[in-house]
């Protein structure tokens, strides 16, 4: 082919629009993962994770504006919204004026929008990214806000908030944007704008019960859909459950739900790295249980966990970052920064 000044000038204007896209945002909290979470998970899997790729490390002032011990509503409406709020609330600050998400704001950007969760996707964490509620256990009105937002791809739980609700009305048969699918390879395949995959009629089972899909494929079919599309991207990914193995002070139950998101933090680092383009951070909203490890075994890597309560602390909680703008986060700061950090990167 000959290079004539059109066609060379055509070159340059893709080349220029491609350097202009956007950051892409891929945000993964491990609910309720303290640093005894991370330490324990690392020696049970042989003394690694995947975060030890991570070179920009920080940590983060958790409370809530009630409460030094916060819960995952007010933590979450911090994280996505920048601002403090009470343990309960999600999506409104202290005056009670309800508050634009980081995810919100990327739509109007013109972004394309996802959360994966391991929990219901009306519950509270997910729920902080596009819900405004005086409480987390409204579950029925989060649902009837998931389906006016405007995100595009969902991957959880929680179908009968949508179908089998007190108002009788059937959110999943009176939606027609979103194309409602069974399993992955349809997820990935199906061309509609809007794409959701149900993995349960109420909160998804443990992975000791045997959970599908693992949070690594989940992700995987997530960023092979959206890499797809010609426009930025903001994902949310949350590891649910390493939160419900530290309320039940069970070991088993929150080290196996801690590997799975480990799993799926490398899936993410695999996209980031390929895609210089792209910001990963990593955190949590709070740590659980009070965990300590007071023993284990160094011959097998075995960690031993205690547990000082049955509900959250207020312990800092470390952030990871990596890919453009990663620099940002380190340091020891407020999780409302989370939100004005993510602002100036979406500005630049
Ligand atoms: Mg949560
Ligand atoms: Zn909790």
């Amino acid at each position: 082919m000959k290079v004539t000044p059109f066609i060379l000038a055509l070159i340059i204007f893709f080349q220029l629009q491609s350097q202009e896209k956007q950051t892409n945002i891929i945000f993964m909290i491990g609910d309720g993962t303290g640093l005894s979470q991370i330490t324990a998970g690392m020696y049970a899997n042989g003394n690694k994770t995947n975060l030890e790729q991570f070179s920009v490390i920080g940590l983060i002032k958790t409370h809530s504006s009630d409460n030094l011990v916060t819960d995952s509503a007010a933590s979450g409406t911090s994280m996505a919204s920048g601002v403090k709020t009470k343990n309960g609330v999600i999506g409104f600050d202290l005056n009670g004026t309800e508050v634009s998400s980081i995810l919100e704001d990327c739509e109007k950007m013109g972004y394309n929008s996802g959360l994966i969760a391991t929990s219901s996707i009306v519950h509270a964490t997910p729920a902080s990214f596009y819900a405004n509620v005086s409480s987390r256990r409204l579950y029925e009105e989060i649902a009837l806000q998931f389906v006016e937002s405007e995100i595009d791809y969902f991957i959880g739980g929680g179908r009968e908030h949508f179908n089998k609700r007190t108002d009788n009305r059937n959110l999943i048969t009176e939606n027609n944007s979103f194309k409602f699918v069974d399993n992955l390879s349809e997820f990935e395949s199906s061309q509609n704008e809007r794409v959701g995959y149900f993995t349960s009629d109420l909160e998804p089972k443990s992975i000791l019960e045997g959970r599908e899909p693992k949070l690594a494929n989940g992700i995987q079919s997530m960023l092979a859909k959206l890499d797809t599309k010609e426009k930025s991207f903001f994902l949310m990914v949350e590891g649910a459950q390493i939160d419900w193995g530290g309320h039940a002070n069970i070991e088993n139950y929150l080290l196996s739900e801690f590997k799975d998101f480990d799993e799926a933090i490398g899936i993410a680092i695999q996209y980031t790295k390929a895609n210089p383009n792209t910001l990963l951070i990593v955190t949590a909203d709070h740590e659980t249980g009070g965990t300590a490890l007071n023993s284990g075994d160094i011959k097998t890597f075995t960690p031993q966990l205690n547990f000082t309560t049955k509900n959250h602390t207020a312990s800092m909680v470390p952030i990871f970052a990596m890919g453009k703008g990663a620099e940002n986060f380190a340091g020891i700061y407020d999780n409302t920064l989370i939100y004005n950090k993510l602002k100036s990167i979406l500005a630049q």
